[in-house]
């Protein structure tokens, strides 16, 4: 029934349909545990005979409503909630990696990811190849060994705002037999739903726009059920042969399509355990509740601000795909045609400088390394995250001196406007 209705329904409704008498919002259980009147029906749940609900680590009413909201609003058949979007981009990776298996992402991820992969990921014995994602199929499937076990991307990095096409790379991860992970966190499925455009798996650091108010960090996975792990059974024994720590249950055998979250629930949130409390899922699946209204302000903010940074003389650079100025524009139209999201880089004449000053002006945008919240926030990485770094070495970070990451809140545009404006005007 849900999947005929449109987004904005499905971010105040889906999940969640009271019964007679029943609280209209959905109810927080803050429990950790729950009671069972004969010792039968305990095991069948830990047999993983029946479905319902006994440790929280595992599985807990409040967070199974979020996260069959999410799977709603992305078009997937199942999701689970994590303590953070870490939590969800390592879960969703090594849900079918061990090691000895290798991994080909883009570069152009968030660096938390970059690091996930490249380092923790890495010690794990699992290696990774990061690829230009505007490399043609033929340069990103050289990078293809027998043992990759998926593709990995953003929909729109973080924070460079470059759109991934993601018709190409599930193409290039299909022809070679493993999914594709897509990180959705910037667009949320308001402006962008991977799955209809291929992609197999989808993760979210829901601390972002899902939340929205800067009160939880959270993260999920979602997946499209597409993908036919059967068919490469040889390739993900964890998901295609039993699993000894579950009595030799085979979760594609006894779970079919719900086999990939139900192994990453019943497995590595048993082992690793980076549950989301009852209590942020309250607050994410509030903020979902408003979704689709805050997106389309962050969008229409954002385009004001860009068209208003390029027209000033003052500004070196602007990068936003939404501009038609960008080389990203074709493929935001394509992936994106209502609007990518609140997040926007550009540069100041006067490089590192000039930044640092314009920033110091600046009185109603705030000075944050949070991004993709109702309030409108700006990040420096020259003066911040990367400021050990010489000119040289940011250069090769692919960051430049002048690199202001600008974050639009749902502040009236037309204030963050003068604002900016008199901060330029004020950094000469
Ligand atoms: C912030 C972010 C993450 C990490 O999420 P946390 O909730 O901070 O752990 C992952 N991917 C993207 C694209 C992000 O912006």
């Amino acid at each position: 029934m849900e999947k005929k209705l449109s987004i904005g329904t499905l971010c105040v409704q889906a999940g969640y349909d009271p019964k007679n008498g029943e609280s209209r919002q959905m109810p927080i259980i803050q429990s950790t545990t729950f009671k069972y009147e004969d010792s039968d029906a305990m095991a069948r749940l830990f047999d993983l005979e029946d479905n319902g609900y006994f440790y929280t680590r595992l599985q807990n009413p409040t967070n199974d409503k979020v996260a069959a909201r999410i799977a709603a609003l992305e078009g997937g058949i199942a999701a689970m909630l994590t303590s953070s979007g870490q939590a969800a981009n390592f879960y969703a990776c090594f849900n079918i990696c061990e090691c000895g298996d290798h991994i080909v992402s883009a570069t152009s991820i968030y660096g938390g990811t970059f690091n996930l992969l490249g380092t923790s990921l890495r010690k794990m014995g699992i290696e990774v190849t990061f690829i230009d994602q505007n490399a043609s199929e033929e340069e990103i499937s050289a990078a293809f060994r027998p043992n990759t076990k998926l593709l990995f991307g953003e929909t729109l990095s973080n924070p460079g705002v470059s759109v991934l096409d993601i018709e190409k790379f599930a193409r290039i991860a299909h022809s070679h037999g493993v999914p594709l992970i897509i990180d959705n966190t910037f667009p949320t499925p308001v402006n962008c739903r991977p799955f209809e455009w291929g992609a197999d798996i989808v993760t979210h650091s829901t601390t972002k726009y899902m939340d929205g108010h800067g009160v939880q960090v959270g993260g999920a996975i979602v997946d499209s059920g597409n993908f036919d792990w059967e068919a490469y059974a040889d390739k993900y024994p964890g998901l295609c042969s039993p699993d000894e720590s579950y009595h030799g249950i085979t979760y594609t055998k006894k779970f079919g399509k719900l086999a990939y979250i139900t192994k990453a629930t019943s497995q590595l949130m048993r082992d690793f355990g980076s549950i989301q409390s009852p209590q942020n899922a309250f607050y994410l699946g509030l903020g979902l509740q408003s979704l689709h209204v805050r997106m389309a302000r962050h969008c229409e903010s954002a385009l004001k601000i860009a068209q208003f940074l390029e027209a000033n003389e003052e500004v070196a650079w602007v990068n936003y795909p939404d501009l038609e100025s960008s080389a990203d524009h074709e493929k935001q139209q394509k992936y994106l045609p209502n609007g990518s999201c609140g997040v926007m880089c550009f540069g100041l004449k006067g490089g590192r400088e000039r930044a640092k000053k314009f920033m110091a002006n600046l009185n109603l945008v705030t000075i944050e390394t949070h991004v993709a919240d109702c309030y409108t926030c700006i990040l420096h990485p020259a003066s911040h995250t990367h400021r050990q770094m010489s000119d040289e070495q940011l250069a090769e970070a692919g960051v430049s001196p002048d690199l202001i990451r600008f974050s639009v809140g749902l502040e009236d545009a037309n204030d963050l406007i003068a604002d900016i404006a008199q901060a330029i005007e004020a950094s000469k």
